[in-house]
C-alpha cells in the first residue's frame, strides 16, 4: 500500500472504503470528466451558481459517475465537490 493510498484510507468513513476501492479501480482505466477542471477541487463557496450549474451536467455525462456517487454517499467528503454535494448550494 502506497503512502498516498494510506493517507486516503486514514481520513475515510471505514464503511466508504469499499467504494473509494471501486471509484479508484474505475478510475485506473477511465479518464473522469472533472480532470483538469479546478473547480472541483476548490472551496465550494469560490463556485458561482453557473460553475454549479455546469459541474452537476458534466457529473452527469462522466462515465465514473455511479462509482463517484457511490463513495461521495458513503464518505460524505468535506471538500472539494462531488455529485452528492448540496450542503453550500445556497452559499455562492
Ligand atoms: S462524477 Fe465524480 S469523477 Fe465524474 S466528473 Fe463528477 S466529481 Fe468528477
Amino acid at each position: 500500500m502506497s503512502k498516498r493510498l494510506s493517507a486516503a484510507l486514514a481520513h475515510m468513513q471505514p464503511a466508504a472504503i469499499p467504494a473509494w476501492r471501486a471509484l479508484q479501480a474505475a478510475l485506473d482505466h477511465t479518464i473522469p470528466a472533472c480532470d483538469g477542471d479546478n473547480r472541483y477541487t476548490s472551496e465550494l463557496r469560490d463556485l458561482t451558481i453557473q460553475d454549479r450549474a455546469e459541474m452537476r451536467q458534466i457529473c452527469g455525462k462522466c462515465p465514473v459517475q455511479a462509482a463517484c456517487v457511490d463513495y461521495a454517499t458513503a464518505d460524505q467528503p468535506a471538500a472539494g465537490w462531488w455529485p452528492t454535494t448540496t450542503r453550500t448550494e445556497n452559499a455562492a
